[in-house]
């Protein structure tokens, strides 16, 4: 056998490996597990995008390479979305990058801007990948608490002024994983002048960009004014139009980032499958309905989950946007004692908190991603524990 690199044994534990191993266990001793732990949207991706896929399949002209960078007709797709979604004008050949997914965009930008040991601003509690993105880039992390006082948003002023001046990248994530939050103009336009004061480039991860709950439409952060010279905007297909196992997003924004972006994407690939990139295009540009949807599904069970829980006495807040929900742990355990005892007793998996930083303990994420019938029998399962008192 042969040894890992330094480098690969550098990367961060897989905190929910080991949740994947232990609902594995419940599981095979023959249980009817309910797992809320995950974040695999259970819903088809919508007809007409798969049709558009089938018919583009086959199609000849894309059984060659693609271009390298991606076709044209997506980058132009996707400035029309962020023109007719977000009022925000983008040059498609200069401010658009296709990319393998979200998660390879933001695993691959701190290579693409950093040298080792430079600093990076990271969301507390925040989506692991980030923190895989740092390590590959030899980089290092600093913590930005995301507190329930602020709304979950981080407070610039907090951060120690050393800290702020060596900063070179920042992550931020709204509609947010885990918390379930919702950025407010006010606080983007504060982030560019932060970011603008220290040099910063922010990394605005718009994954749950589409899902924000009671008639509310997540803000992107270049409708912030100046955000553009300060930043991009990743974007996915994974959880808008239920695409997650195509594995196509795109970066939207500042030019230089763009452009290194590319250049390191020319090293690592060709562009993705020409047929997966025209059903993406189909996706932005035809009927949104399939959006509306999908939002009205989500808010209709996270209302479902939000009273079966206080029903059982269970003091909890609705999110906003995403489809997860952050819930209090009960006094007297960590997060993850707390989740073990329900998956053991309840056999209903949730994300402890810790797995998404330090200040994640003291939560536990639900994923809104089962029918409402499950969430009740969730909540019911979890009263008997008597855990919780009406
Ligand atoms: N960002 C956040 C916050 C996510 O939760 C996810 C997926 O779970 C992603 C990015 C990545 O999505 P994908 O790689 O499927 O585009």
């Amino acid at each position: 056998s042969f040894a890992q690199s330094e480098l690969l044994k550098s990367l961060p534990k897989q905190f929910f490996a080991s949740l994947v191993d232990k609902v594995g266990k419940v599981i095979a001793e023959g249980h009817d597990v309910i797992n809320l732990g995950q974040g695999n949207p259970d819903q088809p991706t919508p007809p007409h995008i798969v049709a558009a896929l089938q018919k583009a399949a086959a199609n000849p002209k894309y059984h060659k390479y693609s271009p390298f960078r991606g076709y044209s007709f997506l980058k132009e797709a996707v400035a029309a979305f962020y023109k007719r979604e977000y009022g925000v004008t983008v040059n498609p050949e200069k401010e658009v990058a296709i990319l393998f997914g979200g998660k390879a965009g933001l695993v691959e930008i701190p290579q693409c801007l950093l040298n080792p040991g430079d600093v990076v601003l990271v969301p507390d509690p925040g989506y692991p990948d980030y923190w895989s993105g740092v390590a590959l880039a030899r980089a290092e992390m600093a913590m930005m608490p995301l507190r329930a006082e602020n709304g979950f948003l981080p407070d610039y002023r907090e951060l120690k002024e050393d800290v702020s001046k060596k900063a070179k990248l920042m992550f931020l994530n709204y509609p947010n994983n885990p918390t379930g939050a919702i950025a407010t103009k006010t606080f983007f336009e504060e982030t560019v002048s932060f970011a603008e004061k220290h040099g910063i480039c922010v990394i605005h991860d718009f994954a749950y960009g589409a899902i924000g709950f009671d008639g509310q439409k997540p803000i992107s952060f270049l409708q912030a004014e100046g955000a553009k010279e300060v930043g991009i905007e990743i974007y996915t297909f994974s959880k808008t139009y239920n695409m997650a196992g195509w594995r196509i997003g795109f970066a939207v924004g500042n030019e230089s980032v763009i452009a290194a972006i590319n250049l390191l994407q020319d090293h690592l690939y060709v562009s993705l499958f020409g047929a997966i990139q025209e059903a993406a295009a189909v996706a932005l540009l035809g009927s949104q309905q399939c959006v509306h949807e999908l939002v009205s599904l989500y808010e209709s069970r996270r209302n479902t989950l939000v009273h079966a829980l206080r029903e059982i006495g269970w003091n909890v807040t609705a999110p906003a946007g995403s489809f997860f929900a952050w819930l209090p742990v009960p006094t007297g355990w960590t997060s993850e004692q707390f989740a073990d005892v329900l998956l053991e007793k309840a056999h209903v998996v949730v994300a402890p908190g810790i797995g998404f930083g330090e200040h994640g303990e003291g939560y536990v994420r639900v994923g809104l991603l089962t029918s409402e019938e499950r969430l009740q029998e969730a909540a019911a399962r979890i009263a008997k524990l008597n855990i919780f008192q009406r």
